[in-house]
């Protein structure tokens, strides 16, 4: 039933779809403006961890094949197959592989049943802090509430004056899908995603599901021949040779993508909040980017229940930010520290993959986000 509260959002990624269906299932009316023509994912295959899975059921989302992957353990090896760090998931922990474009139909279709408008081609360009944003032409829409959920390069958050940072890391990632099974993984790989590494590279290996493997081949910006699209098979091949099998299969590699970290000053400016990406950016070695964008998605509305007077709007913004910015910001610490392991010399990051992430206090807080209980999701 309707609460009289209206909401506009700018991009329908993860978070904005998922505050949108949080929002508009408590009664908020809501409408998504989405830059592109239609809602498309923009990657491969995305990892999701409890936390993440936890958002999905609260939201109603069933985004997950019967034939889902579903990894025991996240396992560290060298460049010739040797395990550094087993990465054994503790129990509880569920970490789960989909295909972007999956994830983003199953988001989207939630969101329509609970009634909220998506209006593609609309290009938001920049907002106010009274709940309003701005689109081309002088055109404005305004409503008691209004979202920028429109990712790194965020046009709310640069014209709210909110952004205090948005810095590039060195290091980025071409990413495939390809064909393939778990068998292809040898006997000691099934079960796990697999994380190698080679000098400053490092290839990720995921299977998605019965069929299909994600690779993730990352590598730092200097690196001209690693970064290159279409793949230079050979060089990847020579980084790592167990693997040639797999890479060789690559066909078509989505371009070099570098990773952000962005601050914000604050989450919000009066009527106007800021969620996912826009908000904390992350680099995705904990694969919590899109978990922490429909997190704090969700998290928005449930800080909006109960709302009575639209002017309360701003404190209830305030308190979502204080009780949901510390965990957010810890994923992106960790992130950016796992980031680092990869321009240590390989016999330095073999003794850390060891002692460091084998370390229980370590794995605990690289395992914090995954293992919350997300505000708005029940026990
Ligand atoms: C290589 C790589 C691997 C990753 N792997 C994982 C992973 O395994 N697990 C995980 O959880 N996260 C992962 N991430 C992070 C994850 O992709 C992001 O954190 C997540 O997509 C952020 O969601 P979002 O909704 O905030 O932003 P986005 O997904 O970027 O969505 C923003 C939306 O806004 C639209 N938009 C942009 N500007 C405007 C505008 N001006 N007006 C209107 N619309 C606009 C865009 O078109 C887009 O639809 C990875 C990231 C990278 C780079």
């Amino acid at each position: 039933m309707s609460n009289g509260f209206s909401a506009i959002i700018a991009g329908g990624g993860f978070g904005g779809l998922a505050a949108a269906t949080a929002l508009a299932q408590r009664g908020w009316s809501v409408t998504i403006f989405e830059r592109q023509a239609q809602l498309r994912a923009q990657g491969s295959g995305i990892y999701i961890w409890e936390n993440g899975l936890r958002i999905l059921d609260a939201l109603g989302v069933k985004a997950l094949a019967a034939d889902a992957f579903h990894g025991r353990a996240m396992e560290q090896r060298d460049s010739s197959g040797r395990v550094l760090e087993p990465g054994e998931l503790p129990p509880g922990i569920r970490l789960v592989t989909v295909d972007r474009s999956t994830l983003l139909a199953s988001l989207k279709e939630a969101a329509l049943a609970a009634g909220v408008q998506i209006r593609t081609g609309c290009e938001v360009l920049g907002a106010s802090a009274s709940g309003e944003l701005q689109f081309a032409g002088a055109r404005r829409e305004q409503a008691d509430l209004a979202i920028g959920a429109d990712g790194v390069w965020s046009a709310v958050r640069r014209t709210l004056g909110l952004e205090q940072f948005h810095q590039q890391t060195d290091e980025g990632a071409l990413r495939a899908i390809i064909p393939g099974t778990q068998k292809e993984l040898g006997p000691n790989g099934q079960g796990k995603y697999l994380e190698c590494w080679s000098g400053n590279r490092r290839l990720l290996i995921t299977p998605l599901d019965a069929k299909r493997i994600y690779l993730a081949l990352t590598c730092q910006t200097d690196d001209i021949r690693g970064k290159a699209s279409p793949l230079d098979h050979g060089t990847w091949c020579e980084s790592f040779p167990a693997w040639a099998h797999l890479i060789d299969r690559v066909e078509e590699v989505l371009p070099w993508a570098q990773y952000s970290i962005v601050k914000v000053r604050a989450w919000s400016a009066g009527h106007t909040a800021l969620i996912g990406d826009a908000a904390h950016a992350q680099p995705p070695h904990l694969g919590q980017g899109g978990g922490m964008s429909m997190q704090t998605g969700l998290a928005l509305a449930h800080y909006l229940e109960g709302l009575k007077d639209r002017r309360d709007i701003p404190a209830r913004l305030a308190a979502w930010e204080a009780g949901e910015r510390e965990l957010a910001e810890h994923c992106q610490r960790w992130s950016c520290l796992y980031g680092e392991v990869s321009i240590l010399p390989d016999e330095v990051r073999h003794r850390v993959l060891k002692h460091g992430f084998g370390d229980d206090w370590v794995r605990r807080q690289i395992l914090r986000a995954a293992g919350s209980q997300p505000t708005g999701t029940r026990a």
